[in-house]
């Protein structure tokens, strides 16, 4: 196949932290869409987790590049750690577009994710700068998609591609809250990203 454009994958996250059903949901876009590469980025001030505790933007930063380091098809951002105030994925889209506009740019979300768009910043010009890659996520439906429909119109609907991709039943939430009851997080995580909780006591005092 000869491939025209450059298609890259932005996969946005709290990555709070970074798990394995992240990096199965890239990876499985990277091959479905043959993107030449995908960029994580890590949230800076994510407007949607003033309940829950995020971990500083360093060490989510941090965490997920060692996630990654291994993959050489991906890569980090630090666009959204370094903008200030809160981290809209329109402002970021938007960025890469103005970096690139050649490229073919994909956003890759979990189904949870994609169902929740509508009340993001701008949706507009999230669906302008990008398409979507909507990974399916145990315990979300995709067929939920089309109801967006009635709320983006059907072009923005066009441009959203649901993905089977090797179910994971991993959250951060649940990783966060096994920690914080002495439980064990090996094999939900990276072994790196494992050993840099403990050492530095990301999410307070662990188990090792
Ligand atoms: P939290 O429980 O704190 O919300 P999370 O596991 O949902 O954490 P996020 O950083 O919120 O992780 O998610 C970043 C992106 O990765 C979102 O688009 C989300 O839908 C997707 N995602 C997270 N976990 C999975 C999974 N297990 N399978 C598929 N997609 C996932
Ligand atoms: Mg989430």
């Amino acid at each position: 196949m000869v491939k025209g454009r450059r298609a890259i994958g932005l996969m946005g996250g709290t990555f709070n932290p970074i798990h394995y059903g992240h990096l199965v949901a890239a990876e499985a876009a990277r091959d479905a869409f043959d993107l030449d590469q995908v960029i994580f980025i890590p949230s800076g001030q994510p407007p949607h987790k003033s309940e829950v505790f995020v971990a500083n933007p360093e060490h989510r930063y941090l965490m997920t590049f060692l996630a990654i380091v291994s993959n050489q098809r991906f890569e980090i951002a630090r666009v959204e750690i370094d903008r200030s105030g809160p981290s809209y994925t329109s402002d970021t889209l938007s960025y890469f577009n103005s970096v690139d506009s050649t490229v073919a740019w994909y956003f890759i979300t979990g189904a949870d994710a994609i169902l929740d768009i509508v009340t993001w910043h701008d949706p507009e010009s999230i669906f302008r700068h990008a398409q979507l890659i909507a990974a399916s996520r145990p315990g979300y439906s995709l067929k939920k998609i089309q109801a967006l429909e009635r709320q983006l119109g059907p072009e923005s609907i066009a441009r959203v591609h649901p993905l089977e991709v090797p179910a994971l039943a991993i959250s951060s939430s649940q990783i966060r809250e096994r920690l914080k009851q002495g439980l064990s997080i090996k094999y939900l995580v990276p072994e790196a990203v494992e050993h840099y909780i403990a050492k530095n006591h990301v999410y307070g005092a662990l188990k090792a």
